[in-house]
């Protein structure tokens, strides 16, 4: 046997363990064909000698938006001020003004919609919150929207009424916009991303949006999770038990190693930063409680149903309200009709209480967590959640020591998308102003590692392929310029190289 490839001087830390540590590792094919003794003596088509560098397996973002992270609107992150925000969208053009990465809560006074009509003329405007749940737009598009009563400030479904009207993108916009994501995200160390609701919904760009991905074929491994939205009515066999599925009757599995189908999204609460996550008491200090997405018997109704037909789910829960409902509704889809291993996950499992730990154990569920968000913005959630709740926000420690898989992701653009930053956090649970929160959180550095990759890959079902530097799996795997195991600053050792099925698909010009 001739191999593709020999890496030769490798620190590998293969997350199998069966076989933790490697110096070299064989390829062929765009797999693992070996590592050390198996393939030492196997010539090899090209032999790198990495130096002593340290490899890992590829990450996997289990949760990401590949498409509204790479468009490009006006940016107004950081401005704190209506005078700033309106002088950086004053630019002459014709159709929509689009920005992103407004934060209200560091405005001099909320942005208006008449103070955008200032500038606006006749062009309707979209100031995207920093959140994902809100929005401020101008008049003309409240014109468009009667039934609103607004000053501009949109959430969750008034945001999606509004950027309804802003649909579609195009094919060519959205392929751009992958490629631009796709370049970053390789340049972090990442090989697979789960995209997390295409379809419909708020983060929706067109209705043919799968094709995009498909046209595009992006140099990184793409999952794409469908919003539950697209469910509808079919007339199968009644012997099927399938009331409503999506067209063919395609579903979570469907595709190949590069491009896939994964979960079924539904989003049953808003977020944190927007105060509109479902929480059981109010945010500290006000009588807001959030608020759920929509009426339980839809969301139930949904779940239940997209659960007979075969699909993962990805069920978008933030409070700890929200997550006490999905739990309620995949025991009862799970009641209807029992199926091992379903592997549902909750995206985010932002605030859990202690006693609904057990529950999502013995439910089998996945939590989907954002450790960068509490890098971000954990001041600002520590403070309305209060002290009692505080330590409960994306857990670590409890998670595992309940026997839960816990998968790494960004939501990027939400908020920094490096793996290394997140592995950081989930280590030394410090805020980006060095603020504790939730310390007993804290995992080791090879579990913050392991949620990145084998827990990333067991979410999105893929674990028998990703996740680890295993014979047989896939060659995906990045190579750092520290060991994360005894570096001071994990979120800032070096990316040197990133490889996607045995091809180097990222280096670091030196
Ligand atoms: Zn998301």
């Amino acid at each position: 046997m001739r191999l593709d490839l020999k890496l030769t001087g490798c620190r590998a830390l293969t997350m199998d363990p069966a076989r933790p540590a490697a110096h070299t590792i064989g390829i062929w094919q765009g797999r693992v064909a070996g590592l050390d003794d198996d393939v030492a003596d196997l010539p090899a088509a090209e032999t790198v000698d990495l130096g002593g560098a340290v490899v890992l397996p590829g990450f996997v973002d289990a949760h990401t938006h590949l498409a509204w992270n790479g468009r490009r609107t006006t940016d107004v992150t950081g401005l704190s001020t209506v005078e700033q925000i309106l002088d950086r969208l004053s630019a002459p053009g014709t159709g929509w003004i689009e920005a992103s990465g407004y934060d209200r809560r560091i405005m001099d006074r909320p942005l208006t919609a008449l103070d955008l009509d200032r500038i606006s003329g006749d062009r309707p405007v979209y100031v995207a919150d920093l959140s994902g749940h809100a929005c401020v737009v101008n008049s003309v598009v409240l014109n468009q929207l009667p039934e609103i009563t607004s000053d501009g400030w949109l959430t969750e479904n008034e945001q999606l009424a509004a950027r309804t009207l802003r649909l579609p993108y195009s094919l060519d916009e959205i392929t751009a916009e992958l490629h631009t994501s796709a370049r970053q995200v390789l340049s972090e160390g990442v090989t697979m991303c789960a995209e997390a609701g295409i379809g419909a919904g708020l983060i929706a760009s067109s209705p043919l949006e799968a094709a995009a991905y498909q046209r595009a074929r992006l140099p990184i491994r793409v999952q794409l999770m469908v919003s539950a939205h697209v469910l509808h009515d079919v007339a199968a066999d009644p012997a099927d038990g399938i009331a409503r599925a999506i067209d063919l009757g395609l579903h979570t599995g469907f595709g190949d190693d590069m491009l896939s189908l994964g979960a079924m999204k539904l989003w049953t609460d808003g977020g944190m930063m927007a105060r509109t996550a479902a929480l059981s008491e109010p945010y500290a200090g006000t009588g807001n409680s959030g608020q759920l997405a929509e009426p339980e018997e839809l969301m139930r109704a949904a779940i239940v149903d997209a659960h007979h037909a075969g699909w993962q789910l990805a069920i978008h829960a933030i409070g700890d309200r929200a997550v006490d409902f999905t739990l309620d509704a995949i025991q009862e889809a799970q009641r209807q009709r029992p199926r091992a291993d379903a592997r549902h996950r909750i995206e985010h499992c932002g605030l859990v209480r202690p006693e609904q730990l057990g529950r999502i154990a013995s439910l089998g569920v996945v939590p989907v967590i954002q450790p960068a968000f509490l890098w971000a913005y954990g001041d600002d959630y520590s403070e309305i959640m209060g002290a009692e709740r505080a330590p409960w926000m994306y857990r670590g420690r409890a998670f595992l020591d309940h026997g839960i898989t816990v998968a790494g992701s960004s939501d990027r653009p939400v908020a920094d998308g490096a793996p290394l930053r997140a592995i950081d956090f989930m280590v030394h649970r410090r805020s980006s102003s060095g603020r504790a929160v939730g310390p007993d959180e804290a995992i080791t550095v090879e579990e913050a590692i392991r949620a990145y990759t084998l827990g990333g890959a067991y979410a999105c079902r893929k674990e028998h392929v990703l996740g680890s530097l295993t014979p047989g799996k896939l060659a995906d795997l990045v190579v750092l310029g520290d060991d994360p195991r005894t570096s001071d600053s994990i979120a800032e050792i070096p990316v040197l190289a990133t490889m996607v099925g045995g091809t180097f698909a990222f280096q670091r010009p030196s």
